[in-house]
């Protein structure tokens, strides 16, 4: 009977491997007294040479989770734990202290056993160019080679995923999809959900549920990357230039020390930077300028809204702002408004929900961001007023786009472009507004304008 039990765990030299324990451990750092597993367990586990401990702080001082080397981030405090000065890093403080007294444990046994036969539920109607690409990608990480997969906003770069991911997942292959966003990542998971009905698929951000079973497919903000080292064979960064990714140097080392040595990482982005298009001298590269239903680009137009500021504090709604509001809910058009400050969005909020009580605000720390996002998507709202938090991997059929104060220096060309992005990516409406109503025109609305410009004319050289 004990036998029978037992016959589908692994063992190491007699020691019988608890799934759980196995699985939630393979491929991630975690600290030693934070773990569900009793202290008992694990130490039965390190006992055996299944775990490995090591300290959270190294010598340096260098943080062991996120890397995190800037001696003026390490703090030193009075440990009640150990009794002694003690040293935390504050870099990653945010997911719990790591302190010069914590450990940290990985699983050093044998890997999970996976399985071979996933599924790819979804019917390609690939463009040539999105075929061509999603070829390349393919080819790319079977060779283990790193790729960029510049497309622009629209070009369908999720589906064009799939096949590569499929291909590694059916080699046995553990695949990671990290992006720095929270709402990206809630908007992948179901997608791939839907498409791989046989895989176990694991999204992971702030405040996501704790799971114990192994996942092959991994969808995780790219902080979440700390928490992992040499766990898998392919990793794939969408909007690899995207704001903080671009500001923060570890969490480029987090997308390392998270991936195996050989490991091929995949770059997926709209506005690759100057760095990453160094990338097509040693890597796959792909380019797909134009949108998967062949429309161009809706190309944003200027208009000034003078001291929008001033009047907005005095309780005005500007008057050109006002008309393109109520143009917009007199035809029935879902609408975002970019603000360049909380501040300024929570002033106007009440100016908007006089001409309409369905209009609403979000900002990043909204509790309600997610539901209010898909309020808008189902129509229950008839528009949102938003920070830059919502420029990348939002997708609202019929969408209109108006940015305020677009001189404002939080809107980059890059945040211009993903912002105008949002705009005419259903084939039903291809095309719509886009409009940045400004106090001055800046060189980054330039950039961008120029950029949209120049991808369209790529996109359609016969135009
Ligand atoms: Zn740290
Ligand atoms: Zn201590």
């Amino acid at each position: 009977m004990k036998l029978r039990r037992t016959r589908n765990f692994q063992q190491y030299k007699g020691f019988i491997i608890e799934p759980s324990v196995q699985n939630f451990l393979c491929g991630r750092v975690w600290a030693r007294d934070a773990t569900l597993f009793s202290r008992e367990k694990i130490d039965g586990y390190i006992q055996h040479g299944l775990i490995e401990v090591k300290a959270a702080i190294r010598e340096g001082p260098i943080c062991n989770r996120c890397l995190n080397q800037d001696k003026q981030q390490f703090i030193t405090f009075q440990c009640v734990r150990c009794n002694k000065r003690c040293v935390y890093c504050r870099h990653c403080i945010a997911m719990g202290r790591m302190s010069s007294c914590t450990q940290l444990i990985t699983w050093i046994g044998p890997q999970p056993r996976r399985h071979k036969n996933h599924r790819l539920d979804w019917q390609s109607q690939f463009t040539s160019l999105q075929r061509k690409a999603s070829e390349e990608l393919t080819e790319s990480i079977k060779r283990g080679r790193n790729h960029v997969l510049h497309a622009v906003c629209g070009a369908g770069k999720t589906e064009i995923l799939f096949t590569a991911i499929y291909d590694a997942l059916n080699e046995g292959k553990r695949v990671c999809v990290a992006t720095p966003r929270t709402d990206v990542v809630l908007e992948l998971y179901p997608r791939f959900q839907q498409v791989f009905p046989h895989t176990t698929i694991h999204a992971l951000y702030g405040d996501a549920p704790k799971r114990f079973s192994y996942a092959e497919l991994i969808v995780t903000t790219t902080h979440q990357l700390y928490r992992f080292e040499q766990a898998f064979d392919v990793m794939i960064v969408d909007e690899a230039d995207a704001f903080p990714y671009t500001f923060d140097e570890s969490l480029k080392q987090a997308v390392i020390k998270a991936k195996k040595q050989q490991a091929p990482i995949a770059f997926v982005t709209a506005t690759p930077s100057y760095s990453l298009l160094q990338q097509k001298k040693h890597g796959g590269y792909s380019f797909i300028p134009s949108r998967y239903h062949g429309y161009p680009l809706p190309v944003p137009r200027y208009d000034s809204l003078w001291g929008y500021d001033k009047s907005i504090h005095k309780k005005r709604l500007p008057k050109k702002l006002k008309k393109w509001t109520q143009a917009r809910l007199a035809n029935h058009e879902p609408f975002l408004l970019f603000f360049p400050t909380i501040d300024l969005m929570e002033q106007a909020i009440p100016l908007f929900q006089a001409l309409h009580s369905q209009i609403e605000a979000v900002h990043a720390e909204d509790p309600d961001r997610k539901q209010k996002v898909l309020s808008l998507r189902n129509e229950q709202l008839k528009g949102l007023l938003t920070t830059t938090i919502l420029e990348r991997g939002i997708t609202i059929k019929n969408v209109q786009v108006a940015v305020i104060g677009a001189e404002s220096q939080v809107f980059t060309s890059s945040a211009l472009i993903q912002i105008s992005g949002r705009v005419g990516r259903n084939a039903q409406y291809p095309t719509g507004d886009v409009v940045f109503f400004h106090h001055g025109i800046t060189v980054e609305m330039d950039a961008a304008k120029e950029e949209i410009e120049r991808l369209n004319k790529e996109g359609f050289p016969h135009a």
